[in-house]
């Protein structure tokens, strides 16, 4: 199997046998000392503020951004959603399903987020703002810095999934004055499913502290107070915390995060370059590293996606609803190599030659 989907992605084979080690007693000194080593590094390379802390959740991204909103929105609350495709609108599901008071932006699928967007809001008495970094289900990347100053202008709290966007492209919470950054195990970390990250501002973590979660498998505070020495306060998917560890370390040594950024980049640039050759379309004006969304202009997308799973062993990112078959995306995230394009490549020429496409 080649994999070119946006999680999971594939995973290199050192990380990969961790994944299926026997679990080891979680309650030591040295799982503590690999936690410890987990938080720092997850705050170094989201570039978080002094006085960070970083909770670590076992449950998928979705489990963190519920959580980020249970622990940080209140009713109280004035919510402003940016709501651009699959993923923002999981965050419209979880305010719904808490009876929040909260707006959308809705965009057109594929398009950037600009400040005239942003301007009906201004001086409204908004005081969260909820948005994916990187919308994945159509590979915008929204221009965080303006939505960092739209929120410090007025005074609202920045929540931002980076889950897809955490080592593929540049997060920056300090700069972007974010009040938690999101993250999650099987997207550019490169690990299996299972575990979800939630960087906290200081600032956050007398929020969830005042706020008082409602359900105690949601509420930040007992994982804050055992996370001060490396633990967490119920079993947690010990086997991809490990994994994780591991991740975080090499990245370090490979020069840390904008390494991770530059080598994604890179492989984005050449599969960009690359597919100009074939009759696709690119969707998104503003794409993230992590994946390039195709229209394709002769065939249904979702047919392309059948064919070189079946025939070629090759999995690209089909889209659902009512995307399926006018989108795929061609993920840059995971243990990818620029060989791995040449065999896309070398299949999408074949099934060009076969009319298939
Ligand atoms: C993958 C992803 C999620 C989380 O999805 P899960 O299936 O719950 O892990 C959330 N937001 C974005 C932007 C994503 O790419």
């Amino acid at each position: 199997m080649l994999n070119f989907t946006v999680g999971p992605v594939q995973v290199e084979d050192r990380i990969r046998e961790i994944g299926h080690d026997q679990v080891p007693y979680f309650r030591t000194p040295e799982f503590s000392a690999v936690m410890l080593e987990n938080e720092r590094l997850i705050l170094k390379f989201m570039r978080a503020p002094k006085n960070s802390r970083a909770v670590f959740l076992t449950g998928s991204g979705t489990f963190a951004m519920e959580a980020s909103v249970e622990n940080l929105v209140t009713r109280n609350d004035k919510v402003l959603i940016v709501n651009g495709g699959t993923f923002g609108q999981r965050f419209t599901d979880i305010c719904r399903y808490r009876n929040l008071n909260f707006e959308e932006i809705k965009l057109p699928y594929g398009t950037p987020l600009c400040r005239k967007d942003l301007a009906p809001y201004e001086n409204k008495g908004f005081t969260v703002l909820l948005i994916n970094v990187h919308e994945t289900s159509t590979g915008v990347l929204y221009d965080m810095d303006m939505v960092g100053q739209f929120c410090a202008e007025n005074g609202i709290n920045l929540i931002a999934d980076a889950i897809s966007a955490f080592l593929a492209d540049d997060v920056n919470m300090e700069k972007w004055g974010a009040l938690a950054v999101i993250t999650s195990s099987q997207k550019a970390l490169a690990c299996h499913p299972g575990i979800s990250i939630v960087a906290l501002s200081e600032k956050a973590v007398e929020t969830a502290r005042k706020n008082q979660a409602d359900a105690l498998y949601y509420d930040f505070i007992p994982m804050l107070d055992n996370g001060v020495r490396g633990q967490t306060p119920f079993t947690p998917a010990v086997n991809i915390l490990l994994q994780i560890n591991a991740r975080l370390v090499d990245v370090e040594k490979r020069g840390g995060a904008e390494s991770e950024v530059s080598r994604t980049k890179g492989l984005a640039e050449y599969f960009r370059k690359g597919i100009k050759d074939f009759p696709f379309e690119e969707f998104s004006l503003s794409p993230s590293n992590a994946v390039t969304a195709l229209r394709p202009k002769n065939v249904p997308a979702y047919g392309i996606f059948t064919e070189l799973k079946d025939r070629y062993g090759i999995w690209v990112c089909p889209n659902g609803g009512e995307l399926k078959d006018v989108l795929l995306r061609v993920g840059h995230i995971g243990a990818l190599k620029f060989a791995d394009y040449d065999r896309l490549f070398e299949a999408l020429t074949d099934l060009k030659n076969k009319g298939k496409l």
